[in-house]
């Protein structure tokens, strides 16, 4: 007892002085039947206080249970323990020689944690991490297993899920034969004239970095499938030395450049699984808008951009594919990823971050679920359209709301 409970990035303290950690199933259930308000911490990477059970409730993490990872390798799948880390979960899927289609920028973070939030990488063809899922276990606040597959008409609500619905205590996600990437850096690609759509496609999965100190971006980042065409990028110049998207810091974090093939795991995200992710020191946001606005977007940041970058570590702009899931903020449109790596320090970032909001505010953004954001509760609300239908699943699976929050009840609204 008496702990000081965290997020990753030291921004949030949570109410709960103490995070539980069952060492089995059993006792998981045993503590979720017993507890009026009760969260799970994944691995603690989101911004804000999305993970907070509030004044008296239990926090829990799921990192004590056995680490789970079940190959299953004639069906290409693979389940997984709700506590695994996408390093963990990518190592042993690679050794039987299969992949997931995408990952995000670190491998660091908790699978279930990821999916809960929409966490997302880039491509234009790849939805966010939660497009993998097939299946999802919850364990709901009596301490009974609900198993909610493709088929069910509850799978919308079931994944994008913020942690409303339960502890999600297993996944199965669908893999795809391993396949090897290169990753190719170029420098100084301008923003006038972009063509936005032509550079997204460049790639399996294309990034564009910016401090917007300039009207252009710094790093363009793309990771090329060994097994897809080599398109040329005659937009901008190669790097010349390894990078780190974070202007100043050591590319020795960040994975293998300069076009050298590695798997999969090895190249999809940036940053190494044995290094600190990102700069380590910082605040983030980021807003998906519909991928036809792409330039609109980029040109209206770019107009603010003397009150951006003073706060800005980097910018990174990125595609999403749609998806179906009820609470993802690329439900029912392509987007147009537009994420902002901040200074760490809150009293300065969040007068940028409303002004920013204002600037993309006739692109309807809807602000990434575990990142920094200012948008009224009811206004993200009347982002989603589904939002009725997941009100009814929290209704059906939390009837006296143990794992709603602040954070949650807003969202949901009446
Ligand atoms: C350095 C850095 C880089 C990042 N890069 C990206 C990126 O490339 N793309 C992107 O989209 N995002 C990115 N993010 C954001 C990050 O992916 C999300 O915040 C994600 O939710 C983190 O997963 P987590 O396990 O740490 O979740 P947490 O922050 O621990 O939890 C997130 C939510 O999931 C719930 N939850 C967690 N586990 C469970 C469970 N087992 N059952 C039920 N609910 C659960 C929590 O209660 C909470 O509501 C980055 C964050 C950092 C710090």
């Amino acid at each position: 007892m008496g702990e000081t409970v965290t997020n990753w990035a030291g921004n949030i303290t949570f109410a709960a002085k103490e995070l539980h950690r069952p060492p089995t199933l059993g006792a998981l259930r045993a503590l979720v039947a017993g507890s009026a308000r009760v969260r799970v911490l994944g691995s603690g990477h989101s911004f804000n206080e999305i993970a907070e059970p509030g004044d008296g409730g239990v926090l829990l993490s799921l990192d004590a249970l056995p680490v789970e990872v079940d190959v299953d390798t004639a069906a290409r799948t693979v389940r997984v323990g709700g506590g695994v880390r996408y390093a963990e979960l990518a190592r042993r899927v690679h050794a039987h020689g299969l992949a997931l289609a995408n990952m995000a920028s670190l491998p660091h973070i908790s699978v279930a944690g990821s999916v809960a939030t929409g966490t997302h990488g880039s491509g234009v063809r790849n939805g966010s991490l939660a497009a993998a899922v097939r299946e999802v276990e919850i364990v709901t606040a009596n301490g009974s297993t609900v198993v909610i597959g493709r088929a069910d008409e509850r799978f919308g609500g079931a994944v994008t899920s913020l942690g409303a619905l339960g502890v999600v205590t297993a996944l199965t996600l669908d893999l795809e034969p391993a396949f090897d990437v290169e990753q190719h850096v170029f420098t100084e690609l301008p923003l006038a004239e972009l063509d936005f759509e032509t550079v997204a496609a460049a790639a399996y999965s294309v990034s564009l970095f910016t401090d917007w100190r300039a009207p252009g971006f710094r790093q363009v980042w793309l990771k090329r499938r060994a097994d897809q065409p080599l398109a040329g990028f005659p937009w901008a110049a190669p790097a010349t030395e390894a990078l780190h998207p974070v202007p100043g810091m050591p590319a020795v974090n960040c994975t293998e450049q300069f076009g050298v093939p590695g798997p999969w795991h090895e190249r999809l995200p940036h940053f190494r699984a044995e290094f600190t992710p990102s700069s380590g020191s910082e605040l983030q946001s980021e807003y998906l808008m519909p991928r036809e606005h792409a330039v609109d977007v980029l040109r209206a940041i770019d107009a603010i951009r003397a009150t951006v970058a003073p706060v800005l570590q980097t910018c990174e702009v990125r595609t999403v594919a749609a998806d179906e899931q009820w609470l993802s903020p690329a439900y029912g449109h392509d987007c147009v990823a537009v994420h902002f790596t901040w200074v760490e320090d809150t009293r300065a970032v969040l007068p940028v971050v409303r002004e920013l909001e204002a600037a993309l505010e006739p692109f309807a953004p809807r602000p990434h679920w575990g990142k920094v954001y200012a948008v009224p509760a009811g206004v993200v609300r009347g982002r989603y359209p589904r939002i009725g239908d997941f009100r009814s699943l929290v209704r059906e699976l939390d009837p006296a709301g143990a794992f709603t929050n602040a954070f949650v009840a807003d969202v949901l609204g009446g």
